[in-house]
């Protein structure tokens, strides 16, 4: 009997990103799969979750919040990353329902998350996003701004822990994979999340410690977002 297709694509991605470190030297067990399963349902979840997949992005709260409770209950130590873009007002509700945020990109957007983060007592690892491409309707803090923006956050009281980017879709992602890096380490940051279904081995080669793959995975999704 063949595999379920979103298993199989699964073990792929696993075996992809241990020979794309092996290749460079790292080991495997240093970069992070988060499954994006933003629009697909529990039960495809639920698949990958039984194969011992823990970590996981989703790009809206909302969504989040009707999906991931449940699953919480029924498999422990799960790992939930926001990769979507955080409204202001939604960030109470981000700091109670992720792990990770990887989405910090504005003043208001710190501001939101410390306020929260001290009302709750709860410390989800905070990724800054950077528009590497400097494209006008994406969003992240620009390259030559996050310096400064890293700095306000720690001012903040905010512990950061690693940089995000999505690069633009028409250029070589390895450029803009190198920028963040460089960017990363000139401020002391170990964690860097780049890379998602098309270019996540040479993400790797760049040094990415977090790798997000969804269609990957879960095979095309009807709404592009
Ligand atoms: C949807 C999404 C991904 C996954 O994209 P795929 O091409 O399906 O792997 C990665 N990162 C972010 C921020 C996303 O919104």
């Amino acid at each position: 009997m063949s595999e379920n297709p979103i298993l199989m694509r699964y073990h792929g991605v696993r075996d992809s990103i241990a020979k794309a470190a092996s290749a460079s030297g790292r080991q495997a067990a240093s970069v992070a799969l988060v499954a994006v399963s933003k629009t697909f349902p529990a039960e495809d979840i639920a698949l990958v979750l039984a194969a011992g997949q823990r970590v996981f992005g989703e790009n809206r709260v909302q969504e989040a919040k009707a999906k991931w409770p449940g699953l919480r209950d029924q498999y422990p130590g799960i790992e939930l990353h926001l990769i979507g873009p955080l409204q202001s007002n939604k960030a109470g509700e981000a700091v109670a329902l992720f792990d990770c945020i990887e989405t910090v990109d504005r003043p208001k957007i710190a501001e939101a998350l410390a306020v929260e983060i001290t009302k709750q007592g709860k410390h989800p690892i905070l990724f800054v996003q950077v528009n590497t491409g400097a494209e006008p309707q994406k969003a992240g803090v620009l390259p030559e701004e996050t310096d400064a923006f890293v700095a306000k956050c720690r001012a903040l009281g905010l512990h950061i822990s690693g940089l995000m980017c999505i690069p633009p879709a028409d250029e070589e992602p390895a450029l803009h994979f190198a920028l963040l890096e460089k960017i990363a380490r000139r401020n002391g940051l170990a964690l860097l999340s780049m890379g998602m279904s098309a270019d996540y081995e040479a993400a790797v080669k760049f040094g990415a410690t977090h790798v997000r793959v969804g269609s990957g995975i879960f095979g095309h999704r009807p709404q592009p977002m």
